[in-house]
């Protein structure tokens, strides 16, 4: 499996923020794992074409429909028009911003696949979830209801992203990154079978290159979802850098 570096760079970024992608190009020529940028839509297209071969690209949320009166939305066929690979599915923030339900991610998932994209599906629980012990249950919901079973580990991506952890500089212990992944890829495994070995798990949640190598450390962590720290080149080059190392 190579492993994988994403970053999310949420609303931020403007053109002249794309020098960060020849930054990350040029430390990174031939990198030893995938590297992905998934920047605000406005930019996409011309990042993708500043990426070259070695960085892909993605979009952060998709509609499910094909196409039509929704506006202000954006197709999955319309990500990939603009050079898009990937696209992140239902992260913590489109859920609480955006009220997106699991069958909606679902429903988004089953669009990104019908284009040809790879999806990223994001799950995770909140503060006071962990605080009662529903983390595995919250995650297991998630994972069965925003998963559609079309998905393959050539098209799926599941993201770890306790939502306490995302932007707050607090981070689980090893042990709890390792109990969740271990989790999900035995949910995934009694679903897909086999091929549930394949799918890249990433974790999210303040993942910055100081710590990023006792994470890649962890078991059933093959990668990490970077939201702050992959705004600037010399932040996630180290995050990249240590997930090439952790591979060895
Ligand atoms: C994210 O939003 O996916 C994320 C993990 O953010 P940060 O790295 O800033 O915590």
């Amino acid at each position: 499996m190579r492993k994988l570096a994403a970053g999310n760079w949420k609303m931020n970024g403007v053109a002249a923020n794309l020098a960060e992608v020849a930054a990350i190009r040029a430390a990174h020529p031939a990198p030893g794992v995938d590297i992905l940028l998934c920047p605000p839509a406005t930019l996409l297209s011309r990042m993708s074409d500043k990426a070259g071969a070695a960085i892909f690209t993605g979009g952060q949320d998709c509609h499910a429909a094909a196409s039509g009166a929704h506006t202000g939305d954006i197709s999955a066929a319309m990500l990939a028009d603009a050079g898009a690979s990937h696209v992140i599915l239902g992260h913590s923030e489109r859920r609480a911003d955006h009220g997106e339900t699991d069958a909606q991610v679902c429903d988004k998932t089953q669009a990104a696949l019908a284009a040809g994209l790879t999806a990223v599906v994001c799950v995770g629980e909140t503060e006071a979830q962990r605080d009662i012990g529903e983390t595995l249950d919250v995650v297991g919901q998630q994972l069965a209801g925003s998963i559609p079973d079309t998905a393959t580990s050539a098209t799926l991506v599941v993201a770890y992203e306790p939502v306490w952890a995302i932007g707050t500089g607090r981070v689980p212990t090893l042990d709890q990154i390792a109990e969740v992944h271990d989790f999900i890829r035995a949910e995934l495994t009694a679903r897909f079978g086999d091929d549930a070995a394949e799918i890249r798990l990433l974790y999210g949640g303040s993942v910055k290159p100081g710590n990023a190598a006792e994470i890649f450390a962890t078991p059933n962590v093959d990668g990490a979802l970077v939201g702050g720290a992959s705004l600037k080149a010399t932040d996630f080059s180290g995050i990249i850098t240590a997930l090439e190392n952790a591979r060895r």
